[in-house]
């Protein structure tokens, strides 16, 4: 698969990967749609301390599309909250911080 991978500031090239494997409580996503925001452009220009924890990685963090799969076991749909949301056959990633007390944060994936 094609990804955009960051290697320092300032350098980030479109890359041929292998596929990941789904971990558990994860899904495979096949992005059909990306967004750039600030904190990408600050990532860009100087790095995330915890968005990228080593390089090269992959660069991005708001997108959404088809679900793949997911890992063998894992729960996949019911609320519509925590770090990914599966509407029938789609998923995108919730991009906001979790409060730590909500509904959502408390059931959530991890
Ligand atoms: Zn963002």
């Amino acid at each position: 698969m094609r990804a955009a991978m960051f290697y320092e500031p300032g350098d980030v090239r479109m890359e041929d990967v292998p596929e990941p494997e789904p971990g558990p409580g994860e899904i495979l996503v096949r992005i059909g749609a990306a967004l750039t925001c600030g904190t990408d452009v600050k990532t860009f220009k100087r790095g995330h301390p915890t968005l990228i924890k080593e390089v090269p990685s992959p660069f991005g963090h708001e997108f959404g599309g088809p679900s793949r799969r997911s890992a063998k076991g894992s729960k996949i749909g019911g609320p519509a909250c925590g770090w990914w949301q599966q509407i029938r056959r789609r998923a995108t990633v919730a991009t906001t911080a979790r409060s730590g007390t909500s509904r959502c944060a408390r059931t959530s994936p991890s």
